[in-house]
């Protein structure tokens, strides 16, 4: 794997590292530092952090699992409810879709990028 320099993920010192993969948080975390011309910065783990992050990707990807179950019982469980009280509209998806969603992005705070 070729290294690149780049910010580390784990102790965020500049250094050389295994860049992260890109998924659409790092694409978009790069498209907003250059949204606001900052410079082009890689996202890497150096060799020290990489066991730690690897770790912590294993965890993150076993919970957003876990909360795409957690979002979409909710959701069923929000339409149900509002079909048995005959109340379901629009509205009422849009909010248990909503409360759904709000769930699934609760699980971006264990976030940490894929390295190879
Ligand atoms: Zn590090």
């Amino acid at each position: 794997m070729q290294k690149e320099n780049g910010v580390c993920f784990g102790c965020g010192k500049e250094t050389n590292g295994t860049p992260a993969k890109a998924d659409w948080i790092i694409s978009g975390a790069r498209k907003f530092r250059s949204l606001l011309s900052l410079p082009k910065k890689q996202t890497v783990a150096c060799t020290a952090c990489m066991p730690s992050l690897r770790e912590k990707r294993e965890k993150f990807e076993k919970s957003q699992g876990a909360y795409r179950i957690g979002a979409a019982a909710v959701f069923l469980v929000l339409i149900l409810l509002s079909a048995l009280a005959k109340s379901i509209d629009a509205g009422m998806v849009l909010s248990a879709a909503a409360a759904a969603l709000f769930i699934w992005l609760l699980s971006f705070f264990r976030y940490s990028p894929k390295f190879d």
